[in-house]
């Protein structure tokens, strides 16, 4: 019933003609693929280059990161609506790299995910602890509040639009994934979270993806989960055929 969804997040990596050749690559090695969403986020100077490789396939463009004003004097960012002009369907909102170092909060979080929905885009709005925050016991708290306080203010129709990344920031890069059953457990808190806010049918509806060192070799057991809908990918989305591997997980 929800299509698994798999996003490759290239963070800051690929030049346009590195990038084009890394598109080119996904898009020849999934073409096949059907019954899975597939997403390609390069930075923004590679997103018109990428979005000519993926026009017309079954892959589709996503961005890094928006702001929420359609215009004006604010140096240095992008809105929604020149994501959309771009060719871009999804946007990553509140990656833990832009909690981590560039100040995002949950209050930005919830301005970004609602200026991307107003531009009829798909937020993929990331949620996850921190190591001293599970470690402290808080998992559960901050998670709560990553989803809470990123959704508020939106109604049924909008949520449904949604899709939730949970990334434990303790696995992100780190070659740590968390076991299938750490990351269920998570997910299923999260879908509890989706009933409370938006009642059961929202939360049957959205999808919740995993993020976390995700690889060909434990791709497989993730996806098995009940709540686990797909993976939002670092380092494995840097070469196509392991980001391919994911993608026919
Ligand atoms: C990410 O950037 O969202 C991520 C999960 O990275 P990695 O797969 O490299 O851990």
């Amino acid at each position: 019933m929800r299509t698994p969804i798999i996003a490759g997040n290239w963070k800051l990596n690929k030049n346009r003609a590195e990038a084009e050749v890394l598109a080119k690559g996904v898009v020849e090695a999934v073409k096949d693929a059907k019954g899975v969403e597939v997403i390609l986020c390069p930075v923004f100077t590679a997103l018109e280059t990428v979005a000519r490789v993926v026009a017309g396939t079954n892959v589709k463009l996503g961005a890094q990161d928006v702001y929420w004003e359609e215009t004006g004097a604010f140096t240095g960012e992008v809105s929604g609506s020149l994501l959309k002009d771009i060719g871009c369907t999804y946007v990553i909102v509140a990656h833990s790299e832009r909690r981590q170092f560039f100040g995002e909060t949950n209050e930005t979080a919830n301005k970004k995910v609602k200026a991307v929905l107003k531009n009829g885009l798909t937020p993929i709005l990331c949620v996850g602890e921190t190591l001293a925050e599970r470690e402290a016991g808080k998992m559960e708290a901050v998670v709560s509040a990553h989803v809470r306080h990123g959704l508020v203010g939106l109604s049924v129709a909008e949520l449904e639009q949604i899709v939730i990344a949970y990334e434990p920031v303790w696995a992100i890069g780190t070659g740590k994934t968390a076991t299938p059953q750490q990351a269920q457990d998570v997910h299923a808190l999260i879908r509890s979270l989706l009933k409370e806010i938006g009642g059961e049918t929202v939360a049957a509806k959205m999808r919740i993806q995993y993020g976390g060192s995700v690889k060909p070799d434990n791709v497989k057991e993730l996806m098995a989960q009940p709540d686990i809908d797909g993976a939002l990918v670092g380092g494995a989305s840097l070469k196509a055929d392991s980001f391919a591997a994911l993608v026919k997980f």
